[in-house]
């Protein structure tokens, strides 16, 4: 951890421009005063997520630094951009933007989700856990690393896997993928019997860290369509797999 004391101040991350694009639309176009509490605020909750992680330094997230991201997200504003001969340059802020500048509520409901999460400590080992719990071929999904990592860890979860598992089993003989119907057991014999994976359904924007994982919560999916689930943003929904599987 003592390394990354020193250096460059790691890039934004999804999350953080998340949370900044929030405050830019709070202010409505207005340019933040000096001392501006929101921006403030803004800074000591994304200061309080890195010093977690190791990261200080005067400049980290200080109020410039987020003034400074006000104005990067201006540039994707078509308000603003062409006035201001502003260059778009940074990718995650134009994902961001395209996700979410056009859709407020979600806005708010996934950056008060991210909030909460680094309110809960969630951050600690985001940064290398993230990429551990993603799959090859899986990305981020568009509500940030930190809602990510959370519904890795409750689709993972061994005990509520084999409940949901047990439960389908009861009640239908067989564990079937919900959106093919493909079988492990009758495909590969015993060797597959019980072989089977967890889809976690809610929006990642109601996830918190005190949610409980409802059997229903979880769809059983096989291998690959989970994968096609997690493998592009924005991840599909069980539905909207279905019909993809439908239409090719
Ligand atoms: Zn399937
Ligand atoms: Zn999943």
């Amino acid at each position: 951890m003592a390394s990354e004391t020193t250096g460059r101040n790691p890039p934004w991350t999804r999350d953080e421009i998340i949370l900044a694009l929030e405050l830019y639309k709070q202010l409505k176009g207005a340019w933040p005063r000096e001392g501006d509490s929101k921006v403030r605020a803004l800074s000591e909750m994304l200061n309080r997520f890195w010093h977690a992680q190791g990261h200080e330094g005067s400049t980290l997230r200080n109020e410039n630094g987020v003034k400074m991201k006000l104005m990067n997200l201006r540039a994707h504003d078509p308000l603003y951009a062409a006035k201001a001969g502003l260059k778009a340059g940074n990718r995650i802020e134009r994902e961001v933007w395209d996700s979410f500048a056009g859709d407020f509520e979600r806005l708010t409901g996934t950056a008060h989700a991210i909030r909460c999460a680094i309110d809960a400590g969630f951050n600690l080992g985001v940064k290398t856990a993230d990429r551990e719990l993603l799959e090859p071929g899986e990305v981020e999904a568009s509500e940030g690393g930190l809602l990510t990592r959370m519904h890795h860890l409750r689709e993972r979860s061994h005990k509520i896997i084999q409940t949901k598992k047990n439960d389908v089993l009861r009640r239908k003989g067989r564990l079937a993928c919900e959106a093919c119907g493909f079988d492990f057991g009758e495909k590969y014999g015993v060797r597959g019997e019980g072989f089977i994976e967890c889809h976690h359904m809610k929006p990642l924007a109601d996830l918190t860290e005190t949610t409980i994982t409802k059997l229903g919560d979880l769809a059983l999916l096989c291998a690959n369509c989970h994968r096609m689930i997690h493998a592009q943003r924005p991840w599909l929904t069980l539905e909207e797999l279905v019909v993809l599987l439908k239409d090719v």
